[in-house]
């Protein structure tokens, strides 16, 4: 058994650089130097907090789920990447004989193995690491030329895939996106990739409204320090066809909903706890609550998005940190006057 040096989260606060094993190559295994990890929010909380809900770190856990690199050693059976090619990660591992995975919706099978994540008991280790073995549907190969950076742009770019396709069309609608962080950014570019008319957003931070206008919004308002900011579009019964709210806040959904026409559609990409919601204006305005969890078919099309040059990712890489300086990467990342999406390097 061989080891690598991984990132190990063992308690709130706690963040150190360790060995994880690095098992066996099975015949369907491919084994992957990961080069780039972009910190996600839910990273962020293992680190901060140990977890959150009734989501805890239980065991050490590498987190990263949102990585890239390129392929040492492939097993017998594999024929879909070679060593030396470069791949995007998919973090999902469905299972492939549940109800869900056998009706297409692998998203939410029963069994889920997804990287970086505490939900299960032992915790499924991330991506953070300098050697991960992952299964061959899981390592997307890249064309050449596409940075690793970039690629390691595809599962959160996949996410808001998903989250689009749960709203319908965008070609034409007028678009409101609460909360630009770096799901709320890619949303924006996604809406502007799908022909959105419009496109309102809207944040606390004037830093990260500050790229999501220069990545295509139309008008970015601080609810911070312009908390009517959206109160122009409440005439008529309002003005967007499609809210997504990307903030996780019941206060950003609260001021999104007089916001939103008669018919339109509100889908929830960012994860909050309990909130209360005005019942009568949604059923009276016929809005269409939707939630989204994570995506299937879509990695394939956020790694196409991104290889081709169709959506642009680079605007929202704050930093590339060296693994061991992991902390600093993780305190930069929770920064968000200073920080967007922040990567590390293995
Ligand atoms: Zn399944």
């Amino acid at each position: 058994m061989r080891d690598t040096k991984a990132v190990l989260i063992h308690a709130a606060r706690d963040l150190r650089m360790g060995t994880a094993t690095i098992p066996a190559l099975g015949p369907h295994d491919v084994e992957v130097r990961i080069r780039r990890g972009g910190i996600c929010g839910s990273d962020l909380h293992y680190f901060q907090d140990g977890g959150f809900g009734a989501i805890r770190i239980r065991e050490p856990l590498i987190p990263g789920h949102e990585i890239a690199g390129e392929v040492t050693a492939v097993g017998a059976s594999v024929t879909g990447v070679a060593a030396g090619d470069r791949v995007a990660i998919n973090p999902s591992r469905p299972c492939s004989h549940c109800a869900f995975c056998l009706a297409g919706t692998p998203r939410h099978c029963l069994d889920m193995r997804f990287l970086g994540s505490a939900m299960r008991f032992p915790h499924v280790q991330g991506g953070f690491r300098e050697v991960l073995v992952c299964t061959e549907p899981q390592a997307v190969k890249l064309p050449p030329g596409v940075p690793l950076e970039h690629a390691a742009f595809a599962e959160p770019l996949a996410v808001c895939l998903h989250a689009a396709t749960q709203a319908g069309p965008l070609l034409g609608q007028r678009v409101l996106v609460t909360g630009t962080g770096p799901i709320g950014a890619l949303m924006i570019l996604v809406a502007r990739h799908a022909g959105a008319a419009e496109i309102v957003a809207t944040d606390l931070t004037d830093a990260t409204l500050a790229i999501a206008r220069r990545i295509g919004a139309d008008l970015a308002i601080n609810m911070r320090t312009d908390p009517a900011g959206l109160e122009r579009f409440h005439a008529n019964k309002g003005w967007f066809d499609v809210v997504f709210e990307a903030s996780g806040s019941g206060a950003a959904l609260a001021a999104a909903i007089p916001a939103a026409r008669p018919g339109a559609v509100i889908v929830q990409v960012g994860i909050g706890g309990d909130t209360a919601l005005p019942l009568n204006v949604l059923v009276a305005k016929e809005l269409q609550l939707r939630g989204t969890f994570r995506f299937d078919k879509e990695f394939a099309w956020a790694v196409a998005a991104i290889a081709t040059g169709a959506i642009d990712v680079s605007p929202l890489l704050t930093e590339v940190v060296p693994a061991d300086d992991a902390v600093r990467a993780f305190d930069l990342a929770a920064d968000r006057s200073r920080a967007m999406k922040v990567q590390l390097a293995f």
